[in-house]
């Protein structure tokens, strides 16, 4: 007989492992259903195991800087399978927390792949065979993988996903990053300082295209000094494959030109996981390989959710789980808040690290909204000068007529720490006056939100 529950989550990554635990929490009846890791893309192949490899890069940088602290390190090196082993103990060690967590909570953990079969009914594929699950409510948290576009294709050896550069063969001499969005240039980041010779394709008119143009711009700066080439307006035609080296054919300008390379990473999107699932049979709607949600994830189906990356950008581990607690809530007979998607904010943890939230300067005026626009850089900051790290920009956007903070912007050292004062401020839908009249301590880098809220109204006391 089929077991039956209130919820049913398929995938348990930071969506749907987060949405069992809060309908767990909530009285539900739950389980969750996950065919390949706990924990999903982001503890696996995602967030956490880049941030551990970003980590040592930056220990290695630091080390190599050892002079300018009046420290002596001599020999300074890395071992790669070393530095990769220890972002796999990472990763293992918070998918390990997630199945306790779920235990912990009383949820039901099937291991094997979910398809639906009709209204509330759900097949599962395990090791031990089928079997046949019931459910008043379904949750899609099936993720999504990374996108392939023909002639670049993944092949594990010369051209790498994200999955193959998290577990690299070998250390990339000449590499080309294709792509820099977050996911590409936190890749580019990490084997450039390691020492690779790396060039970054970017399709659009500059790198990490969704920030604000001048953050942009002086991020870029930063990855040139660091010795990265970066080509922007251009766009990998096609990749000659040969034994040991690639040869890209890269167009900008009109104009087409090779490159060789011993590796490539291609990293030029994501497409949702919708196949093999059943949508179809229920008449849930999908677009362009994501699933089609109104503002509570609802699929206009009867009982069935969608939430994360496979219901669309910003394809972000927050979003996900921030989706997945509305939904619990909802099934639990609460009327949670929907998601505000310009409340939600982006972090890179490229060298140097940006940050985001809300509008940028250019779409808030295209939005019709009058601007005052607050600057900062971190070279008027105390404590970013105490730890030798005074290259960086807090830019604020606020509505000249209301004083609400529209937008914030960052470049450089922790500012994917210190945005969040900034999402706070937005949750609270905070003017101009409350930023100004809150006490920072000092020294922090944060003191940096406050003068750069300051400076939009022409009071900044340190620049
Ligand atoms: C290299 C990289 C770095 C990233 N860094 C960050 C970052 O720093 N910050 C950030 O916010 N985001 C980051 N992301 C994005 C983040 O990983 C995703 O936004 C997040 O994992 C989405 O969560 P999710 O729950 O929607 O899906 P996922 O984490 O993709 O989990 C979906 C789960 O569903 C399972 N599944 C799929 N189909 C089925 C089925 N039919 N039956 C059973 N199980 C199924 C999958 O096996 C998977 O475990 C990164 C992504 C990548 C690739």
């Amino acid at each position: 007989m089929a077991q039956g529950f209130d919820m049913v989550v398929i995938g348990s990554g930071p969506g749907g492992y987060v949405c069992a635990i809060r309908g767990a929490q909530l009285g539900l009846k739950v389980a969750c259903i996950e065919r390949e890791h706990l924990g999903g893309i982001c503890l696996n192949w995602g967030c956490i195991p880049t941030k551990a490899l970003l980590r040592s890069a930056e220990v290695f940088h630091l080390m190599r800087r050892a002079k300018e602290f009046g420290l002596s390190a001599d020999k300074i090196g890395y071992d790669l399978g070393a530095v990769v082993s220890r972002s796999r103990g990472v990763a293992k060690q918070l998918a390990g927390g997630v199945g306790h967590l779920l235990k912990k909570n009383k949820v039901t953990v099937i291991m094997g792949e979910a398809t639906l079969t009709a209204h509330g009914r759900i097949s599962v594929k395990t090791d031990k065979g089928t079997q046949e699950v019931t459910a008043k409510n379904i949750v899609l948290a099936t993720g999504a993988r990374a996108r392939e576009l023909p002639g670049l294709e993944p092949d594990g050896d010369l051209v790498w996903n994200y999955k193959h550069a998290l577990q690299p063969p070998r250390m990339p001499k000449k590499l080309l990053v294709i792509g820099s969005g977050a996911i590409g240039i936190e890749f580019a980041s990490f084997f450039n300082t390691l020492g690779a010779d790396t060039t970054v394709v970017e399709v659009m008119d500059r790198v990490l295209p969704v920030e604000d143009a001048e953050i942009s711009a002086l991020a870029k700066k930063q990855f040139v000094k660091q010795g990265m080439t970066i080509l922007e307006k251009a766009a990998v035609k096609k990749l000659d494959r040969a034994k040991g080296r690639v040869t890209a054919h890269i167009e900008t300008g009109g104009k087409t030109q090779t490159h060789e390379f011993d590796t490539v990473i291609s990293a030029v999107g994501i497409v949702g996981n919708v196949e093999n699932l059943g949508l179809e049979t229920l008449g849930a709607k999908i677009d362009r390989s994501h699933v089609v949600t109104d503002e509570y994830c609802r699929t206009g189906v009867q009982g069935l959710y969608a939430i994360g990356d496979v219901a669309g950008a910003p394809w972000l581990a927050h979003k996900a789980s921030h989706e997945g607690v509305m939904v619990a809530k909802l099934i639990a007979g609460q009327q949670p808040h929907p998601i505000k998607p310009n409340s939600i904010p982006g972090c890179t943890y490229c060298n140097p690290q940006v940050a985001s939230v809300g509008l940028t300067e250019e779409k808030a005026k295209a939005a019709g909204h009058k601007v005052k626009v607050g600057r900062f850089p971190f070279i008027g900051n105390g404590k970013a000068i105490a730890l030798g790290e005074p290259e960086g920009l807090i830019k604020t956007v606020f509505d000249a007529t209301t004083g609400e903070l529209l937008g914030a912007h960052m470049v450089g050292a922790e500012v994917t720490e210190l945005i969040q004062g900034y999402v706070v401020g937005r949750t609270l839908e905070t003017t101009e006056a409350e930023l100004m009249e809150t006490v920072f301590p000092h020294p922090t880098l944060s003191e940096m939100l406050h003068e750069a809220t300051l400076s939009a109204y022409g009071r900044a006391i340190h620049f």
